[in-house]
């Protein structure tokens, strides 16, 4: 066994790999870059190198650094987490030269399903059966438009060496075949730096259960069951769960059965996920990953087995711990990925601070996987994922109401994340009714991402009473500071006997403006938004985090978070923002938006789709934007004649840059 292992990686994962080693008394060495100095990976581990700036290809992509910090600390093994040099070949023949073991598989494993295309090929040999395809090395378009045709509409491209859902694009139509091929092209290229596509029948409503297996270097190999992670945006996955509901278990034998197989035909060693897509009662593979995933806790959650555990064990020479019949399972969990990220705009990523962060609390039931402190900084160089949240109970229906409630407890204030989303999808009808495939975001789409609705009643007067309370608690302090502390200016309790003393307040609802008009009464509050009936509210208490408060008659907890105008009210799973409209502070904002198109993300233009002078209709796409690998198309917000444009493709933009003018029609 390892005295002494290094982690190449970052965040949740880091801490994760970081938490089994320091339980099995083997020393840790983190690597960080310099944003990352202070992170929680770092402070977790026993010791810390710094392997450079920022940018991950200065940093955590510099496998001859990550091996220097190795040598220097006298780590004897490198795991590579997921992502980065994880299921990198040249990585690991490097490890290998440098007398340092990779917790991983062996480098032609690592190699061969390393191409989607490759090991399609061997499958096929391996006879593990195959979604229907073209998997050629022949690249030419002719060729490429040929296979299509005969595999039929619609199609899936992807790239070959592709990831993350990246580099894929399905085509219904023979017309969009080309286009779609050259932007899939571009994507792998940006991304793998290799763009070589190959060809799937796109299917109809498929279900993603992918086969945990691990194999030991003495010959033997077992699957520690399935993991369901169908419920997909954009191909990437959204919710995990385990087992995969729905799933006779004579196919759950026989698809373990394959998978160690397609591990066996690659001499695996390690933790490996062999995913298929599940459709009609038949199972296709689709691809092998030769890492630990990220969510592979929600099949430690049904085990019991730590699979980092196994993972440094076998790389040490160990035998697997289990015999396939020792391998047992029990209850159901579900594993929900919080990300800094706007649905309401297309999902893109958010940066910030993490102002306020509290997960729900841990327990038998509920495990919080985070790399992230309150404090904490989101940055645009990094996966903008705050945690993993994974829940468990005996069976499904109960796990799945653990996730809610987990959910709902979730405070997370500073960045814009997806909880709302998750917490929708969680509370779906269909999805507790596994009525679930990989469209199912898409078919669900207007209940999971409704418009946004305005701040109920009740929010605006949390908001009203909590900036009421958070002056009064200003003007205490100040008085206590004062030359004379019983000045009648400084009486911060706006309540006077027989005097219907009231307070009004306006707020900024989105585009809205909310007046509210406070009432005090001898034992709390009644509030009145825009004049409609009063809520009454006793009883009420706001410590500087949290109010409290009986709203009629409710007794109601909520989170509320100030960022100077700005406020945040989170509670029970509704995140409502507001900003306090006061005037002094609004002659400061005056730069309103109108037909001025703003970068939504740092990123690189990819295409300019407009000219200057040309007329377009709202949703009308303007540019391809490339940021965090992916293309985003900026659309028209508006109809109108686009009049100036600021960037051409190639050109760098950050957060926040004019891209272009649009002047509105009348
Ligand atoms: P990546 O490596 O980029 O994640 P995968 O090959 O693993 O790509 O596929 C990711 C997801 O894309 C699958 O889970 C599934 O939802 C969808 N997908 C892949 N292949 C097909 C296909 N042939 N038909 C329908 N959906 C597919």
């Amino acid at each position: 066994m390892f005295d002494k292992i290094l982690i190449a990686n970052r965040g949740e994962i880091s801490c994760r790999v970081i938490k089994t080693a320091r339980r099995l008394g083997i020393r840790t060495v983190a690597v960080h870059s310099e944003a990352d100095a202070r992170a929680r990976h770092v402070e977790m581990a026993d010791e810390a190198v710094c392997i450079g700036p920022a940018p991950v290809g200065d940093s955590y992509l510099r496998g001859d650094v990550i091996l220097e910090a190795a040598r220097r600390t006298g780590a004897e093994a490198i795991h590579p987490g997921y992502g980065f040099l994880s299921e990198n070949a040249g990585f690991a023949s490097a490890c290998a030269a440098a007398g340092v073991v990779f917790i991983g598989p062996p480098i032609e494993a690592i190699r061969v399903m390393g191409s989607k295309a490759e090991s399609k090929r061997l499958m096929a040999g391996a006879d593990v059966p195959l979604v229907p395809g073209y998997h050629g090395a022949a690249q030419d378009m002719d060729v490429l438009t040929a296979e299509a045709e005969r595999i039929g509409w619609p199609v899936l491209v992807k790239a070959s060496a592709g990831g993350g859902g990246k580099g894929m694009r399905v085509v219904r139509a023979a017309g969009e075949f080309a286009d779609a091929v050259a932007g899939a092209k571009r994507e792998a290229k940006a991304a793998f730096g290799d763009d070589s596509v190959l060809l799937e029948k796109y299917l109809g409503r498929p279900r993603h259960v992918e086969i945990q297996v691990f194999c030991d270097t003495h010959g033997n190999g077992v699957y520690l069951f399935e993991r369901d992670c169908s419920v997909q945006r954009r191909h990437q996955k959204v919710i995990e769960e385990a087992p995969a509901p729905a799933l006779p278990d004579e196919l759950r034998k026989r698809m373990g059965e394959a998978a160690v197989a397609a591990a066996k035909a690659v001499n695996y060693v390690g933790a490996g996920t062999v995913e298929f897509l599940y459709e009609d009662g038949g199972f296709y593979f689709i691809e092998m990953n030769t890492r630990l995933q990220v969510e592979h806790p929600v099949t430690e959650m049904i085990t019991g087995l730590d699979l980092v555990e196994w993972q440094i064990r076998v790389a040490a020479g160990a035998p697997l711990p289990l015999r396939q019949e020792q391998v047992t399972r029990r209850g159901h969990a579900f594993e929900a990925r919080l990300y800094a990220e706007d649905p309401q705009r297309d999902f893109l990523p958010a940066i910030g601070r993490l102002l306020r962060l509290r997960p729900p609390a841990e327990s038998a039931h509920v495990r919080v996987d985070t790399g992230v402190r309150e404090g904490d900084e989101v940055t645009m160089f990094y996966d903008p994922m705050i945690a993993k949240l994974i829940v468990w109970d005996e069976d499904r229906d109960a796990a799945l109401r653990r996730l809610r409630v987990a959910l709902g407890q979730y405070e997370v204030v500073g960045v814009t994340t997806n909880v709302g989303f998750l917490g929708a999808i969680a509370g779906h009808p269909a999805f507790k009714a596994v009525e679930i495939d990989t469209g199912f975001i898409e078919r669900h789409r207007a209940e999971l991402l409704p418009p946004p609705a305005p701040v109920p009643d009740r929010g605006l007067a949390l908001a009203a009473m909590a900036v009421l309370l958070r002056r009064d608690a200003e003007t205490r302090k100040a008085r206590r500071a004062a030359s004379d502390p019983h000045s009648p200016w400084m009486t911060a309790n706006g309540w006077r006997l027989n005097d219907d003393n009231h307070h009004d307040l306006r707020f900024q609802d989105g585009e809205t403006a909310r007046p509210v008009t406070l009432h005090f009464r001898p034992d709390g509050y009644e509030v009145e938004v825009e004049g409609r009936a009063a809520i009454r509210a006793t009883g009420v208490a706001f410590d500087g985090e949290s109010l409290t408060a009986s709203i009629d008659g409710l007794r109601t907890r909520a989170a509320v978070v100030f960022q100077g105008l700005d406020l945040t009210i989170l509670g029970d799973g509704a995140v409502w923002r507001l900003r306090l409209d006061d005037p002094t502070a609004r002659a400061a904002e005056q730069d309103g938006g109108g037909g001025r198109l703003t970068a939504p993300m740092p990123g690189t233009v990819v295409r300019v789709l407009v000219e200057a002078g040309q007329t377009v209709e709202a949703g009308t796409p303007l540019m391809l934007l490339e940021a965090m690998k992916m293309e985003h198309v900026i659309k028209a917000p508006s109809a109108g004649t686009v009049t100036t444009l600021h960037f051409a493709a190639g050109d760098q933009v950050s957060e926040g840059a004019e891209l272009l003018v649009i002047e509105g029609e009348g």
